[in-house]
């Protein structure tokens, strides 16, 4: 909560670890959105492009997942904008839209300092990003600059937004009392509705709605030290041999960049200490990155006292003499680990379940790891019941396609305020 303030206000915001971004959308869907939209979504395991058309609570899509090569996550920005320009193209000729002129919703899922609904300037890189010359820059102009040099298809961006506040809208869009958008993926982050006279870093319109969705990009939490007292040996390892080091401590504790890697260090140190596998591990096992998120899910996924899903992931790690009490044992690793990452993020809505003071909220979640972890919905319940105050209520609501639905509803809605 404090992180939080510090980062709404506007002397305070130069030091605080948890940005708070203004995002410039302040209008929630009234579920009456029309119209044809693309989308990009950028930030996540993959990239997206989608053609999406809203009429009055329907809703169609068309969409095609492309790579993004590593090359080009770590590579030149221009080569990563060049690549996006070439898949909307791609998309829009295999749709037959190349001479249509269509608005454009852009999901870019990470920090960015924006001025506008369509100005975003990325503060820095996270989840395994690391192109040059993007830090500092608006890649809305980016985007449309590559797309000029190939000449060969027509965007007009109407906004962009960050994944959060895509599941927020695809939430409010049905459900008229989401006032929270979370994302527990690849990285973590939360959005929410402040009231404008709390968002001291306000410089847009004080028309009505007196509010605006604040990014708080969360993840970056315990990059001023306050995680320190609770972060592990196997967290300061995670952190030091990633791409950004001393950043995003929080995310690095919750999402699937990084949860398998935490279950890997302890079974590795277990195993080394001969508590698991008589002693012996395998090459993946011992290696940075070997023990995926998905086999966490998978392990607890199993019923108590089986062990089917965990015997296959000890197969694929190359373990093939686990008695059924290395099973039980390695469970436990993956409940610690999943439990903890489930406390952290319900921890961190109840604080703005309480700063947001109103009697029901819904929260529209989406992200692999809550979407297919087996129980971390459930702990999540069960922290933030133990943290709001007596008689709040609220609820998590898996959110349908954020991403894209919700950038054309950004989109929408800022075409209806427009035309308003
Ligand atoms: C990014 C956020 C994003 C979150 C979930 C974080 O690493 O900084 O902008 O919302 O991941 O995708
Ligand atoms: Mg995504």
């Amino acid at each position: 909560m404090k992180q939080i303030n510090l980062g709404l206000g506007k002397e305070t915001n130069a030091q605080a670890a948890v940005k708070c971004f203004p995002t410039y959308v302040k209008e929630l869907p009234n579920g009456h959105e029309r119209g044809r939209f693309l989308a990009l979504d950028l930030g996540g395991t993959n990239f997206r492009v989608l053609l999406i058309e809203l009429n009055d609570g329907n809703f169609k899509m068309e969409s095609k997942i492309f790579a993004v090569p590593q090359s080009i996550m770590q590579g030149a920005g221009h080569e990563l904008f060049d690549h996006i320009a070439e898949c909307l193209s791609t998309f829009a000729h295999m749709q037959h839209i190349e001479h249509e002129v269509l608005p454009l919703g852009f999901t870019f899922s990470f920090p960015c300092s924006q001025h506008g609904l369509t100005e975003a300037r990325l503060t820095q890189w996270t989840k395994g990003f690391s192109c040059s010359g993007v830090e500092g820059e608006d890649v809305v102009k980016l985007l449309e600059e590559a797309i000029e040099r190939r000449g060969d298809v027509k965007i007009k961006v109407c906004a962009v937004l960050n994944d959060t506040t895509g599941t927020l809208m695809s939430c409010a869009w049905k459900n008229h009392n989401t006032y929270i958008g979370l994302i527990i993926g690849t990285g973590t982050n939360a959005c929410y509705v402040e009231r404008l006279e709390n968002v001291g870093l306000w410089d847009g319109d004080w028309e009505e709605p007196k509010q605006v969705l604040i990014n708080t990009e969360w993840g970056a939490f315990g990059g001023g030290g306050d995680l320190d007292s609770v972060l592990t040996e196997y967290d300061r390892d995670i952190d030091q041999h990633s791409i950004n080091p001393g950043r995003q401590l929080f995310e690095k504790m919750i999402s699937g960049m990084y949860l398998g890697e935490v279950a890997r260090q302890l079974v590795q140190k277990l195993t080394k200490q001969g508590l698991l596998f008589g002693g012996q591990g395998s090459d993946a096992l011992f290696e940075r990155g070997g023990f995926f998120t998905k086999y966490i899910t998978e392990v607890e996924s199993d019923a108590p006292g089986d062990y089917t899903n965990c015997r296959m992931v000890l197969e694929e790690l190359g373990i093939e003499h686990a008695t059924d009490e290395d099973c039980e044992n390695l469970r436990y690793v993956c409940e610690v680990v999943s439990r903890r990452a489930a406390f952290l993020v319900g921890t961190g809505l109840a604080v703005l379940l309480n700063k947001m003071d109103r009697p029901s909220v819904t929260v529209g979640v989406d992200g692999s790891v809550y979407r297919y972890h087996p129980h971390v919905h459930r702990l999540m319940c069960e922290q933030i019941s133990r943290l709001v105050r007596p008689g709040m209520k609220f609820d998590l609501m898996l959110s349908e396609d954020g991403s894209g639905r919700g950038a054309a509803l950004v989109a929408a809605v800022a075409s209806r305020t427009a035309a308003t």
